[in-house]
């Protein structure tokens, strides 16, 4: 394999941080070209000190000097601003762009990188989730490749090597039912942050944990997977497995299914990602089944955690809605992070954006970009 030359957006947080622990465990396989952060200036500087990027990008303008006084004398080229991560996508030295951004922030980045013919290993699930259509459409006409680095769907996308020529009948998303599986609407009304950000399997950042709590992670995940695997909403089921062994499973016309099993550990999808079409040898921990004597599966309570349903209505509905309910549950989740609403409660804002926020059939990248500033004020004025 020839040497891949990565840009990392969003490199400080979960998955950027494990991608860089994969790259520093192939140096001759991977080498990293771009980093960019949002303000977390002190670990960017660490990271460009020790894998010596071309560039680093710092969204938040406030922190360019510090980011460039510490990065210039190591003649690495340091630029600020949300505008500048679309710029150094481009760059003719990066051959991979791995989003590992959070929320609708990725979508323009992306759409650069896609252009410029850059490969994209997707950490970035709402960039699907808000422009599946116009992203897959322009992954098509530059032929560039999305390799999906969410566990469920490299699960799906490692089950599909080699069946080309065999349609799904269907895939079967799994969920972990997060830290408040089986409980009742009594019961999450009065829960706090604290209990939703302890996840039973799972390390992440603070965004994903609340929406694998509330179910709106599986939600997004399934609109994730429509557009990467062209599937239709009665082709996606979703089922809860609490233990998080069994990733996903793909079931063919013939009826038979196959499933990607592993520890819990995002360090594979992301390697699998980097290094596709190769499996690169690793020292991850391995499976024990005799660990796991009992794998179990059950339905989503899909009337208690309702934003799972809100998804599947967005698939059926189609156009900008799940565009609408990205950027509702943004806020709503950030909002939660800040005990400025109770955790049913994103499930009412998302549902209000869902029936006031203009809807527009056939949206192109304008109507999206109109769409999110336009729920982002719905959302916060029901909140404040
Ligand atoms: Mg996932």
């Amino acid at each position: 394999m020839q040497k891949r030359r990565i840009a990392i957006l969003g490199s400080t947080g979960s998955i950027g941080t494990q991608a860089l622990e994969v790259i520093e465990a192939n140096p001759d396989l991977f080498e990293v070209e771009v980093l960019t952060a949002q303000n977390n200036a002190d670990l960017l500087i660490q990271q460009a000190i020790k894998h010596k990027p071309n560039t680093v990008v710092i969204a938040n303008d406030a922190l360019y000097d510090k980011v460039n006084s510490a990065l210039d004398p190591l003649d690495i080229k340091v630029y600020a601003g949300e505008n500048a991560l679309g710029g150094v996508v481009e760059n003719e030295n990066v051959d991979m762009v791995l989003t590992a951004l959070v929320g609708y922030v990725g979508l323009l980045p992306t759409i650069r990188a896609i252009k410029a013919r850059k490969h994209i290993a997707l950490a970035n699930k709402e960039t699907l989730v808000v422009a599946g259509e116009l992203i897959t459409q322009l992954a098509l006409e530059n032929r560039v490749d999305i390799l999906p680095v969410d566990s469920e769907h490299s699960a799906i996308f490692q089950c599909l090597v080699g069946e080309n020529i065999n349609p799904i009948e269907k895939i079967i998303l799994t969920a972990s039912g997060g830290p408040f599986i089986g409980k009742g609407k009594d019961f999450l009304k009065n829960v706090k942050k604290e209990q939703a950000l302890k996840h039973p399997n799972w390390d992440m950042g603070a965004k994903i944990t609340i929406d694998s709590a509330s179910l709106m992670n599986k939600g997004l995940e399934v609109i994730e997977a429509k557009w990467l695997f062209d599937l239709k909403a009665e082709q996606i089921e979703v089922i809860v497995h609490p233990q998080s062994i069994v990733h996903s499973l793909v079931q063919f016309e013939d009826g038979s299914i196959k499933a990607q099993l592993g520890l819990p550990d995002m360090k594979l999808p992301i390697q699998y990602a980097l290094g596709f079409p190769q499996r690169l040898k690793s020292d991850f921990p391995r499976f024990n089944f005799v660990d796991y004597p009992n794998l179990t599966f059950e339905k989503p309570d899909m009337q208690t955690f309702r934003n799972l349903g809100f998804a599947f209505e967005a698939l059926k509905a189609g156009g900008n809605m799940a565009c609408i309910i990205n950027a509702a549950n943004e806020i709503a989740v950030d909002a939660f992070l800040k005990d400025k609403v109770g955790f049913l409660q994103m499930s009412d804002v998302i549902e209000t954006c869902m029936q006031k926020v203009n809807f527009v059939k056939k949206p192109v990248l304008d109507d999206y970009i109109k769409t999110d500033e336009e729920t982002r004020a719905l959302a916060q004025s029901l909140i404040a």
